[in-house]
């Protein structure tokens, strides 16, 4: 799927934050909708990967703030 990064994702995360969705076999679409995009969305600390379309969650991440 296409992933798309909330602007506060620091650049330096994007590139782990690809290999664990690609990790996790979420597939090519949406199992809720069929959209093929995905949203990261940083909310407090925690990482939250979401459909872009129907925002069904399929996955968060919490980050060790130092
Ligand atoms: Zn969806």
């Amino acid at each position: 799927m296409k992933v798309l990064f909330d602007p506060d994702i620091p650049e330096d995360l994007k590139e782990d934050l690809l290999k664990t969705i690609e990790e996790e076999k979420i597939g090519e679409i949406c199992k809720q909708c069929g959209a093929d995009t995905l949203y990261v969305a940083l909310i407090n600390h925690i990482l939250d990967v979401k459909c872009y379309e129907c925002g069904y969650s399929y996955l968060e991440i919490e980050l060790s703030e130092e």
